[in-house]
């Protein structure tokens, strides 16, 4: 009988990203280069990269420092802002202290007033995102946008991006998100062997990146693993609800939600959220100018602090008919009002288009509700059995 041994030796491969980066941003910097922390998806990661410097990701996802942080942010604020900040002024994030300069985008209300007191800690940059994504107007906007970016980590140590440069950056980007998506795609397969924590950690790791090849080179080793499992006789299709989750992103620390999800007995195949798939479908258009294609396909991203938000509805769609999903997830942290707003437009979505019913779960990144949403997601199962 054969074993899914080389698929899950690929997964740990995935999980040991974070670590071996410090190691590699360490000597990024030990070299003269410079690294660029991040906090979103909207940071353009391909322009950050052909100026020469390192984007990493710092999204908190840990309960940890929001003690610390609450001594200055309201606790009202999403625990994604607070574990941020928290990590930031007590100084135990690895990768914020590896980090010349910080990249910052006013998202959401929490944010913007939060990276006003980081900006004490580093160089921060913040880039004023349009909340709307029709016509030409916000597009341009962004694309100057981009362009004062570039000024800020020039003046930081980065050098000018040139055409090719970028030109290389941009299709590099293209090939690894188009080779994430098809690995996700095969993940969700009923007969996969991969659980939504599984997904978890090969997502997870390309906010990490150093060496982008190497990530699309492991992709590719973890495709034709999933490949030849999925064309052999052994792989049972797993029993479960399959389940879609939306909302807001999740990571190691803040993976609750999807961990009681399986513990019960259902599949979580696909994250429709900025640390799964969301943006992974969208290319930046190598034939236009790259500050033009950047800017446009940098607002594209659906994410509820755009309004209105269309892609949203679109992306929950294909993936709940492509991948024949039972139910869906709405995770909102609490805090995040426009999550949490946008909720109620998802569950009219996901009747319409799925003809499911929704399980919107709003919670922290504590255990204090782990047994109230443990029975909350139990009668969902149920119903949706
Ligand atoms: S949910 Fe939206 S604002 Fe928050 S990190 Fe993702 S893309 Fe950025
Ligand atoms: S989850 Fe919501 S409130 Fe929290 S950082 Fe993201 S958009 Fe802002």
């Amino acid at each position: 009988m054969r074993h899914d041994s080389s698929v899950l030796q690929c997964v740990e491969a995935f999980k040991s990203i974070p670590e071996q980066s410090i190691a590699a941003l360490d000597a990024v910097r030990g070299n003269g280069g410079i690294v660029a922390g991040v906090y979103c998806i909207y940071a353009p990661s391909e322009l950050i990269r052909a100026t020469g410097a390192v984007p990493v990701g710092l999204c908190g996802k840990k309960q940890a420092p929001i003690e610390a942080a609450e001594r200055e942010l309201p606790a009202a604020f999403c625990p994604l802002v607070k574990s941020s900040y928290g990590y930031a002024v007590t100084d135990t994030c690895p990768f914020f202290g590896l980090s010349d300069v910080l990249v910052a985008e006013t998202t959401c209300d929490g944010k913007k007033k939060m990276y006003e007191l980081m900006a004490r800690l580093k160089p921060l940059h913040v880039m004023q995102l349009p909340h709307t994504q029709g016509g030409e107007e916000p597009r341009r906007y962004w694309e100057a946008s981009l362009h004062a970016l570039e000024e800020f980590l020039v003046a930081n140590g980065a050098y000018p991006a040139d055409e090719e440069s970028l030109a290389r950056e941009i299709a590099l980007h293209n090939r690894m998100r188009a080779k994430l998506a098809a690995v996700l795609r095969l993940g969700a397969d009923p007969r996969s062997p991969l659980g939504g924590l599984d997904l978890l950690a090969v997502q997870e790791s390309k906010g990490f990146l150093v060496d982008i090849e190497g990530y699309v080179e492991l992709l590719a080793r973890l495709e034709a693993a999933l490949e030849s499992w999925l064309a052999g006789p052994d792989g049972a299709p797993h029993p479960g609800p399959r389940l879609l989750l939306t909302g807001v992103p999740v990571g190691k620390g803040s993976e609750k939600a999807v961990r009681i999800a399986e513990e019960l007995g259902a599949r979580v195949v696909f994250m429709e959220n900025c640390s799964g798939v969301k943006a992974l479908d969208i290319p930046v258009d190598e034939a236009m100018s790259p500050y033009e294609a950047l800017a446009a396909r940098y607002l594209a991203i659906p994410c509820s602090c755009m309004s209105p938000n269309p892609g949203r509805r679109k992306s929950l769609a294909e993936l709940g008919r492509a991948f024949r999903v039972d139910g869906v997830v709405d995770l909102t942290w609490l805090g995040c009002h426009t999550y949490n707003a946008e909720s109620r437009q998802v569950q009219r979505w996901v009747e319409e288009d799925l003809g499911l019913p929704l399980l919107h779960l709003e919670t922290d990144y504590s255990d204090a509700d782990a047994e109230q949403l443990r029975t909350r997601i139990e009668a969902y199962l149920e119903l949706i059995r």
